[in-house]
């Protein structure tokens, strides 16, 4: 296991922000990670988890301690299969797009829609990783950790990561006790795509002979590259963590009320059915809708010009000029449509 100090976390991030971690260690097998967690347990060092720096903001500080990098590689797909499922065991360190298009290529369905995320197999499970319908927890049948708590490596199924929409125990309850070693997905063999977003309906519309996995993993990767969710090296608009702000989940009074402020505005808050059934409001809706229109500029931040949701580095932005726009984007949607946006990405550090 090499320990490296002094190791700038910035380029290791999407966002391309941040300061030094202390030390840091690449842990390429179960045992690296075992040893980088005795190290800094024997150092009394706080230890951070990187995958593939995708959803993350680190603080200009840097990281005072550990970072493990997870580089445990590997797809192997079990022999045989049950319940009419294949099963893969992935690689934590793994690059998740990579799968996909593995999983493609064996004609297999479930993840042909999380198509194109940026990061690691091992951060799917953290936030329930979901694009275009489907989500993670829908093909996950179980994640192997090393449990922190009493350096045992364990497997918990599906169930025991109680997933929701962007939670599951890994950044809820459970925080920081486990670090995901690897991840069985159990998928359809020659099943058919999964179709029902409206994006993907349009893109397909005319189309008489119903499109293949290849074809929907292609058609979800060129709508990503017009929204700027898709890391295209050179496009300034994917310099970012993706989505900044979670969809709010609200009450019916809440949406009620939402609603009739709308409506004083000459406003329709959008509802399409995937939305509606949980009570789910549209952030990027609120964002634009409270003065942050796509291209909006902040100086060395900004709003990406292809999607609102996204803050992007306009180059050379630090973690505060992130935390400044996001404070003034939670302030003023709050004042006008009385809902405080939770962040999605991750802090790293000291705000
Ligand atoms: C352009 C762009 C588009 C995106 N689109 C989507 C999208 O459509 N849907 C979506 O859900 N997300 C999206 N994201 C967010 C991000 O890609 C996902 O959340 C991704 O799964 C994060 O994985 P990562 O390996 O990069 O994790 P990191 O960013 O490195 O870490 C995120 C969190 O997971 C933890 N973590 C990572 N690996 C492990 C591990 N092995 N064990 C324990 N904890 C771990 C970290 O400690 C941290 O808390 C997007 C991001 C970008 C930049």
């Amino acid at each position: 296991m090499l320990v490296q100090e002094n190791i700038p976390l910035a380029p290791l991030t999407t966002f391309r922000i941040g300061g030094p971690s202390r030390f840091f260690v690449e842990a390429k097998s179960r045992e690296e990670v075992e040893q980088a967690v005795a190290f800094a347990r024997q150092r009394d060092l706080p230890l951070f988890v990187l995958g593939g720096g995708s959803n993350l903001v680190v603080s200009d500080a840097g990281w005072p301690g550990l970072v493990i990098k997870i580089g445990i590689a590997g797809i192997e797909q079990q022999p045989g299969m049950h319940d009419g499922r294949v099963r893969f065991d992935v690689g934590a360190g793994e690059s998740w797009d990579r799968f996909v298009a593995h999983a493609i290529t064996a004609q297999c369905a479930g993840v042909e829609c999380l198509s194109g995320i940026p990061g690691s197999v091992g951060g799917t499970p953290v936030q329930n990783v979901g694009a275009y319908g489907q989500e993670v927890s829908g093909t996950i049948e179980s994640v192997e950790v090393f449990d922190r708590r009493d350096g045992r490596v364990r497997e918990l199924c599906n169930e025991a990561c109680g997933f929701s929409y962007r939670t599951s125990i890994f950044n809820t309850t459970e925080r920081d006790r486990f670090i995901i070693l690897q991840v069985t997905y159990a998928l359809v063999p020659d099943g058919n795509p999964y179709l029902e977003y409206a994006d993907l309906r349009r893109h397909f519309e005319g189309r008489e002979i119903h499109p293949n996995l290849a074809e929907t993993r292609e058609a979800v990767r060129h709508i990503r590259a017009g929204k700027g969710m898709l890391i295209v090296p050179g496009d300034p608009d994917c310099q970012s963590a993706g989505s900044f702000f979670k969809n709010p989940v609200v009450s019916a009074e809440k949406l009620d009320d939402l609603k009739k402020r709308a409506s004083a505005k000459g406003l329709t808050i959008p509802t399409y059915p995937a939305l509606e059934q949980r009570h789910k409001v549209s952030a990027a809706w609120l964002v634009e809708h409270s003065g942050f229109a796509r291209g909006y500029d902040a100086g060395r931040v900004g709003i990406s010009h292809k999607h609102a949701l996204a803050i992007v580095n306009r180059g050379g932005a630090t973690a505060a000029n992130v935390l400044a726009l996001q404070e003034e984007i939670q302030q003023r949607v709050e004042t006008l449509w009385g809902i405080r946006l939770a962040p999605e990405p991750v802090f790293v550090g000291e705000k």
